[in-house]
């Protein structure tokens, strides 16, 4: 359905848990929140039942994320709830890879179509002190068993920060050359205080872009996706620059998130959020009316320019 600004709102970011296995310096680098003693999370059931309404009011395309999804015990069941309602058209997920390697077959038989994988770092080192203390070969290991199983394109997400692993991004381009591969690189963005305390740490892509000749501008063949595509002359993968500091691509924004804890999150850059867990016990079609009603009321863009905070780092939200 359309929002109120005429954009097509067709994709949900469900974030499955606030949990997360790793502490990435830009996301928790304290690790606190991501311990969460009991955990509120929606339940396979209550996920189906939003994302149900969710269908009937447009949305076709989900991403499971987190926090880290592949800690549920029940991922496989969420996958398949979700998988099987008519009208979902795509399902995949975000991910930090670490139980890649054992999980991804069963993923992959639940319903998943396609796997991003978060990796911003090639050194062991370097890679451990970024995500505060994750083993890189786990995460290349998944990486490997995605591309074994088929699920491609794999896509690599990359926040680049300033003076920490700007070095690499040759080589991470390289990872593109013989593999079905998309490397993304992300701006860094003021979700958490790392990001929004360390503004002069954000590498502009163009920046990037206008240093590497060699990369050769893909035209868009999906409008919805905020990643505009390069890639190298004879290489087998792409390369793409996700860039919401430095371009806003609000006005084909066609998303929205629905949080661990049950609450709509209408726009990334906007605190504004909805309990949607509350209303789940209301008629179904006073539910509906609820759940269009968010889509409708979504922002028209996000505030990252000015002197914004987010209410929450990306791991309570779903990045
Ligand atoms: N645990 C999973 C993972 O590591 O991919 C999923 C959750 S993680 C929050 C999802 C994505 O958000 C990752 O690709 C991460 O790099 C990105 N992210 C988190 N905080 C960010 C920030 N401040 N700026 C840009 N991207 C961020």
């Amino acid at each position: 359905m359309l929002d109120q600004y005429g954009r097509k709102i067709e994709y949900m970011r469900i974030s499955v848990t606030q949990k997360c296995n790793l502490k990435c310096i830009y996301c928790d680098p304290d690790g606190e929140n991501c311990k969460g003693s009991e955990d509120d999370s929606l339940t396979p059931r209550e996920l189906e039942k939003i994302t149900r309404s969710m269908v009937n009011a447009g949305i076709r395309k989900i991403r499971i994320t987190g926090g880290e999804p592949l800690l549920r015990r029940d991922i496989c069941e969420i996958i398949s709830r979700i998988a099987k309602i008519d009208g979902i058209e795509d399902i995949c997920m975000t991910t930090n890879g670490i139980h890649l390697l054992k999980m991804a077959g069963d993923l992959k038989a639940a319903g998943l179509r396609r796997i991003n994988i978060s990796l911003d770092s090639l050194k062991p080192e370097k890679f451990k002190f970024i995500t505060g203390g994750g083993d890189l070969k786990r995460t290349m290991d998944g990486i490997d068993r995605t591309l074994e199983l088929g699920m491609t394109p794999v896509k690599i997400n990359t926040v680049l920060i300033k003076g920490i692993n700007d070095d690499e991004i040759d080589d991470l381009i390289e990872l593109t050359r013989n593999r079905p591969i998309e490397v993304r690189f992300i701006e860094l963005m003021p979700m958490g205080s790392f990001g929004a305390d360390n503004r002069d740490k954000i590498i502009h892509n163009d920046d990037l872009i206008a240093a590497r000749p060699g990369l050769q501008y893909q035209a868009r063949t999906d409008k919805g996706s905020p990643a505009i595509y390069y890639q190298m002359d004879g290489y087998n993968g792409k390369i793409g620059f996700i860039s919401p500091m430095s371009h806003q691509f609000c006005a084909d924004c066609n998303r929205i998130r629905l949080t661990s804890d049950g609450k709509i999150r209408p726009c990334l850059g906007n605190n504004g959020e909805v309990n949607i867990r509350q209303a789940l016990n209301l008629k179904p079609e006073d539910f509906n009316q609820i759940v269009s009603q968010i889509i409708r009321d979504k922002p028209r863009g996000h505030h990252f320019d000015k002197d914004f905070k987010s209410t929450r780092a990306m791991h309570m939200i779903g990045g």
